[in-house]
């Protein structure tokens, strides 16, 4: 009788203490979500399957990025670009011009490096990386908007995250963004190209239609997603002009990482001291949705 009491008692000793878990659980995970700067890339953008698309360019400005800034606005489409810091002293005209046409612009790292373990060991190394690039495109940042990174060949590694968020400025990064469509060409048993990605298109000398068809049977099947494409190559520009007006007559939606609702659970939260009535109406850099 004494043992069965004493087990009850445990068992219920247990049970209270396995609620408690869960009750306390959740709000550390949303803690964690909140880390500003993520340990590993953001997957997560919600747009698949809601016939809504984020077009992003990666790598730029180059000389080819006027020519897309002037296909984008024929189709009144914005875009999100993932500056190369090191490159924009030689295009400002460009970056002015981005800017002046609603595109959202991000941090793709100064001088597109691999940021692996050596970053990991020179914090100072990693912070330059992002800084420089938070400062070659600060001017060009609309007021209010999300700051949002992508890791150069989508390499990061876990302490990159603590590194930066200890950064008073950096932390209000969205980051590392990664993407649901034109990582990699898929081909079936037929030969048929399933999927693409334009760097690898280029690279194995395929024509733009071609890569545009990749691109647009991803599409197709996923219905909606973060794009990845470049505009340091003209001829991803032929691609994009080939395929913008095709998906602009199917109905999609096009939207900037600035306006995915996913997005803003890693945004960087108030911090207590200000009040909720400034923050309301004084948008911060990086801490407000548009
Ligand atoms: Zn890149």
């Amino acid at each position: 009788m004494l043992v069965r009491t004493i087990s009850l008692i445990a068992s219920a000793v247990a049970t209270v203490l396995l609620a408690l878990c869960f009750i306390t659980f959740p709000a550390s995970r949303v803690e964690n979500a909140n880390a500003y700067f993520q340990e590993t890339s953001i997957r997560a953008s919600g747009l698949v399957g809601t016939r809504t698309l984020a077009l992003t360019f990666d790598d730029g400005p180059s000389a080819f990025t006027g020519k897309l800034l002037d296909i984008l606005a024929q189709n009144n489409v914005k875009a999100t670009f993932f500056i190369v810091g090191s490159r924009v002293k030689h295009r400002r005209e460009t970056m002015e011009r981005m800017a002046r046409e609603g595109h959202v612009i991000a941090n793709h790292s100064f001088s597109h490096a691999q940021l692996g373990r050596r970053y990991a060991a020179s914090p100072e190394l990693l912070l330059e990386q992002i800084a420089g690039t938070n400062d070659a495109i600060a001017p060009y940042v609309k007021p209010g908007q999300g700051l949002y990174f992508r890791a150069p060949y989508g390499v990061w590694r876990h302490a990159h995250a603590r590194i930066l968020n200890d950064d008073p400025v950096l932390r209000n990064y969205v980051g590392p963004i990664y993407w649901d469509i034109g990582g990699q060409i898929v081909t079936d048993d037929e030969g048929n190209t399933r999927s693409a990605a334009d760097w690898d298109c280029w690279s194995r000398d395929w024509d733009a239609d071609r890569c545009a068809r990749g691109y647009q049977r991803e599409i197709a099947r996923k219905q909606g997603g973060i794009v990845l494409m470049h505009d340091i190559r003209e001829r991803s520009i032929w691609m994009v002009q080939a395929l913008l007006p095709a998906l602009v007559a199917e109905g999609y939606k096009f939207v900037t990482l600035d306006e995915i609702k996913a997005l803003d659970q890693f945004k960087t939260p108030l911090s207590q001291d200000v009040p909720v009535a400034d923050a309301g109406s004084t948008p911060r850099m990086g801490l407000l949705a548009q």
